[in-house]
């Protein structure tokens, strides 16, 4: 999964970074409102982390432009402690969730799990498919209750397949939102990725399209 931070205070900035980079996630990063909303209106995010007080651009134009321009990625809004009118704007404008500052990081990255999994139709913490389980809480992956060991690469492809459920996924949307714009991508990477998790999963729940991607079909879950 790919997220943009888009906060103008470079500490609050790099801590989110560094808090998300750390649970898993490949992250973007912007310093006003201008670099932001470009970034969001050219590169597929995600989901987005958006201060509303930002130079160039405020926050709430940037997703207004958005949003006119039918980029519909979640948006988690930064708000200042006790505007109460911020957070009614920034619904309006679009946002699907926000956070007052000064916030606990656990929040934030609460929020975002559950911004993400809703935008991909799963209301709960956990999806599976079979045998396979998917716990985004705690960024584990089991096969019959097994933990599977893997690296955070295969994690993020794994997990961007089960939010992606019977959707047949590119290779070219799987570089796009496991890497970061920095990352030399070469999307031969991806099919090294699937081939080891097939083999770490002791079964082949991700199916090659020929010519097209991969997907992981949704299964019957007595099993
Ligand atoms: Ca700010």
């Amino acid at each position: 999964m790919r997220i943009l931070v888009v906060e103008d205070d470079r500490d609050l900035n790099r801590q989110l970074v560094d808090a998300l980079t750390e649970a898993g996630y490949v992250v973007d990063k912007a310093f006003d409102g201008e670099e932001g909303h470009f970034l969001g209106d050219t590169e597929p995010y995600d989901a987005v982390i958006l201060d509303i007080g930002l130079p160039q651009m405020d926050g709430l134009t940037v997703l207004e432009k958005w949003r006119q321009d039918s980029r519909i990625m979640p948006v988690l809004l930064l708000t200042a402690r006790d505007r109460w009118s911020d957070k009614v704007a920034g619904i309006d404008a679009g946002a699907d969730d926000y956070v007052a500052k000064p916030f606990h990081i656990e929040e934030v990255l609460a929020r975002l799990r559950a911004l993400i999994r809703r935008a991909a139709g799963h209301a709960s913490s956990e999806i599976s498919c079979g045998p396979l389980r998917l716990d985004t809480k705690t960024s584990k992956a089991t096969v019959n209750g097994n933990t599977l060991k893997l690296t955070s690469h295969e994690f993020r492809l794994l997990s961007y397949l089960m939010h992606h459920m019977d959707e047949v996924v590119s290779r070219t949307e799987l570089v796009e939102h496991l890497y970061d714009q920095d990352f030399d991508r070469d999307s031969n990477t991806i099919e090294v990725f699937v081939g080891r998790l097939r083999k770490k999963m002791g079964m082949d729940l991700i199916e090659t399209i020929r010519g097209m991607g991969y997907r992981i079909k949704s299964q019957d879950s007595k099993a």
